[in-house]
């Protein structure tokens, strides 16, 4: 099939290259001609791992074009997907911008019938105003599609090559074969293709992304009432894990959950309820809950030091949301790091893939470190932020000497507090006693 793909982002980007490697003919178009320049010389613009690889090979079969022009990857194009941005706008209700602006350059670029398939996560009733806004534009037919995305960052190639589910929002049988027959090839493990209403499909991305947002809050809490009651979270994850109603995924105590969408599509999930004045109690705990734990993390921080954080060099190891990917966007690390540089902290910064956003956010207001022990040179104290692997064998003796204040604080339970004494260190973690 020919496919156009606007939007050259994580979604976009993967899902483009995705498709291409199952031998469709794929072109990716963007606004940001840096981007589609730096595509164009086989660069990926993200860190995704194991994108590189696929896009070289994609490129060098010619099934895989970027272009700045809509018109050139619509005009042979049955199938366009918009993987545009839908970041949060000014109040909770997500900023629709980008794909009202990409509907509208779909709708007047269109030469014929298109299916145009909405991957971008937008609030109940979006796809209905795409219908308008492209209507308005063209007197060619075509039929509007939602197929919600679900790839997590860091693993996004294989949890698209192979997902839980593909679930299209879309009424017209005939448009519903040509999207089973796409996805075919990724469900070959016998994982189900979910056709239902526009409306479902929109709402099932809120709903999943939800549920994960309020496990993770949920987990925290418990992880917050171990730790004052002298229990260890590690332990109680063991009797919530082996329960099979409950499952092993997203129980890990930590910072809270932060990146591009779960924020994000928890707070619009509330302001649709908020609306239609519906109950929304939980919804938005878990976003509250979410927004208590960095912060009770940094009181943790200052209240260690006598005199608070004030004029201390802390460490911090990890600045991502999460590990394997160059994502900041609604980062806690970044939380903790505004927060200690606002109690006048020295704040030294390590990541291993985000030391341009770092730089590109902080200037010179923090030192961003090339490498992992640099940072800790007469280091005060040591922030983990994220879970890169590199973080979880460090040189402990090594650590120990060249900190002068060798405190750890670890926001990700790397590692074990009795170990930590026996280095010398003092440490503190989530939802376990001090050591
Ligand atoms: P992103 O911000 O990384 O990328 C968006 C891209 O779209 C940018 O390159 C931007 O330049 C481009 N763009 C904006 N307007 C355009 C236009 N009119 N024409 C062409 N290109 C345009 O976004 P993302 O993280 O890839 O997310 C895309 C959507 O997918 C969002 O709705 C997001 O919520 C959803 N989603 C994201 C993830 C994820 O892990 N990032 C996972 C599932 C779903």
């Amino acid at each position: 099939m020919k496919i156009a793909v606007v939007g050259t982002g994580y979604v976009g980007l993967v899902a483009g290259t995705g498709f291409a490697e199952n031998g469709h003919q794929v072109t990716c178009v963007d606004i940001d001609a840096g981007r589609i320049a730096a595509l164009q010389r086989g660069e990926a613009p993200i860190y995704e791992p194991g994108l590189e690889e696929l896009l070289m090979r994609n490129m060098e079969e010619d099934r895989l074009r970027f272009t700045t022009s809509v018109a050139e990857a619509v005009e042979n194009s049955l199938l366009v997907f918009l993987c545009v941005g839908t970041p949060s706008g000014a109040n909770a209700a997500p900023d629709l911008r980008q794909v009202f602006a990409a509907a509208e350059a779909v709708g007047s670029a269109l030469s014929g019938y298109r299916i145009i398939v909405s991957k971008s996560t937008c609030p109940v009733g979006t796809a209905d105003k795409l219908k308008e806004i492209i209507a308005a534009r063209t007197s060619h037919p075509f039929d509007v599609v939602v197929n919600p995305e679900f790839m997590k960052e860091g693993a996004a190639i294989d949890d698209f090559m192979r997902p839980d589910r593909v679930v299209v929002g879309c009424q017209d049988v005939r448009v519903l074969e040509i999207m089973r027959e796409l996805y075919a090839p990724f469900l070959r493990t016998g994982k189900p293709f979910l056709s239902m209403s526009l409306r479902s499909a929109e709402l099932a991305k809120y709903a999943v992304n939800t549920m994960l947002a309020a496990r993770i809050s949920l987990v925290n809490e418990l992880a917050n009432i171990a730790e004052v009651y002298g229990a260890d979270i590690n332990e109680i994850r063991q009797a919530l894990m082996s329960d099979s109603r409950l499952g092993s995924a997203y129980l890990f105590p930590g910072l809270g959950f932060g990146g591009s969408c779960l924020p994000k599509d928890v707070a619009a999930l509330a302001e649709l309820a908020r609306e239609k004045d519906l109950p929304r109690g939980i919804i938005e705990a878990a976003t509250s809950t979410n927004e208590a734990q960095s912060r009770r993390f940094v009181e943790r921080i200052k209240s260690f030091y006598e005199g608070g954080a004030s004029g201390k060099r802390i460490a911090v190891w990890g600045a991502t949301f999460k590990p394997r990917t160059d994502d900041l966007r609604s980062a806690p690390a970044l939380e903790i790091i505004d927060a200690l540089l606002a109690a006048s902290a020295a704040v030294v910064v390590f990541d291993p893939v985000a030391s341009k956003g770092l730089r590109d956010r902080y200037g010179d207001k923090v030192t961003v470190a090339a490498k992992m022990y640099d940072g800790l040179q007469d280091a005060d104290g040591l922030v983990i932020a994220t879970e890169w692997r590199e973080f979880h064998n460090p040189d402990f003796e090594r650590m120990a000497k060249i900190m002068r204040c060798p405190v750890i604080f670890d926001g990700r339970n790397l590692y074990e507090p009795k170990t930590m004494k026996a280095h010398g260190f003092t440490y503190f973690s989530v939802g376990r006693p001090r050591a």
